[in-house]
Formats: structure tokens, C-alpha cells, sequence
């Protein structure tokens, strides 16, 4: 069976509440890792995922859940993994920004960097651009760690309300 515009939107339906199990508030799709639902060459449907990190270990677990939801709602479809162009920051939504800003991280600041010198760039753009606390919306903060929870997030402390606060870097 060919995969038809219908059978693509239950697709989209099934995986809609799936979202980063280390973010949980924020769809994989706000955040830019799901790319597309589209009909393979041979009509099963793909979906299409773009890795954040490489090698984030979230990275399996959110293939997992995709297929696990598929499974549930009787799909058979294929979850396809893209590469390139590769995932930035850039790519989360406006709303994905607030709810993490909600949730108690502060969105990337600034756009991303590209090439080699990303980790350069993070450091510069660190020095230069403040980050606000997501709690009290201090600019007052301060890195305390380039690796917060997981590899992904910096450590950020607030001078003001003293809590501490993982930064979603800019990527
Ligand atoms: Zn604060």
C-alpha cells in the first residue's frame, strides 16, 4: 500500500506527543529533531529524524520511542536518520525556547556557530553575551561548569537568586 497524504498525518498523529526524554516538555519536533514524515520510494512511510548531538545518547532512546509509538498505533514505518544538514540550535521553535525557559533551562543564546570553531565561538559567546536565568530572568549569572547535566547544556549559577541552572548551548 502506497502511503497516502492521509496515512501520513496518522503517522505525524502517532509520534506528535514524543519529545526529548531529557526535556520532556519539548516535542521532538520544536526542537527541530523531527525533520519529516514522507512516503519512501517504496510507499512505507519514513520518518525522519535528525540527531542533536552526535553521539548524545538521548539519541537511541528517541528511535526507540518513535518505533515504540508506530508499534502502538499498528504503523508500519520506517525511522530514517539524517545527518546533514546537521541539527543547530537554530532549528528550535519559538515556543520550544519558552517552554525550556519554563522548565528551568535557559534557551541557546544566540544563534549558533558553524565549522571548526564551535567550541571557540561558545567560549567568546559565553564572555559576551549574557544569559539569563530562566527562574528570575537575571542577567547577573555565571558559568560554573561548560558541562551541565548532560553534554549538551552548560552549568550556569544566578548571582541574584542563587539557584543553579543548565544553559541548552548554542550549537
Ligand atoms: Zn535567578
Amino acid at each position: 500500500m502506497r502511503a497516502s497524504a492521509a496515512n501520513l498525518d496518522t503517522v505525524r498523529a502517532a509520534i506528535a506527543h514524543l519529545a526529548d526524554p531529557e526535556i520532556p516538555v519539548v516535542s521532538l519536533s520544536e526542537l527541530g529533531i523531527l525533520r519529516e514524515v514522507r512516503a519512501g520510494d517504496d510507499g512505507v512511510p519514513e520518518v525522519v529524524i535528525t540527531p542533536t548531538y552526535s553521539g548524545c545518547p538521548a539519541m537511541g532512546q528517541i528511535e526507540d520511542d518513535i518505533r515504540a509509538a508506530l508499534r502502538e498505533a499498528g504503523i508500519d514505518a520506517r525511522v530514517c536518520t539524517q545527518l546533514s544538514p546537521a541539527w543547530t540550535t537554530d532549528w528550535m521553535s519559538a515556543d520550544a525556547r519558552e517552554k525550556l525557559r519554563t522548565y528551568g533551562i535557559a534557551p541557546p543564546n544566540g544563534r549558533a556557530a558553524h565549522g571548526h570553531d564551535k567550541v571557540i565561538s561558545f567560549a567568546r559567546r559565553a564572555a559576551t553575551q549574557p544569559v539569563p536565568c530562566p527562574r528570575c530572568g537575571s542577567t547577573h549569572t555565571t558559568e560554573t561548569s561548560p558541562f551541565g547535566s548532560t553534554a549538551c547544556k552548560a552549568l550556569y549559577r544566578c548571582l541574584d537568586c542563587l539557584e543553579p541552572f543548565d544553559l541548552f548551548k548554542p550549537y
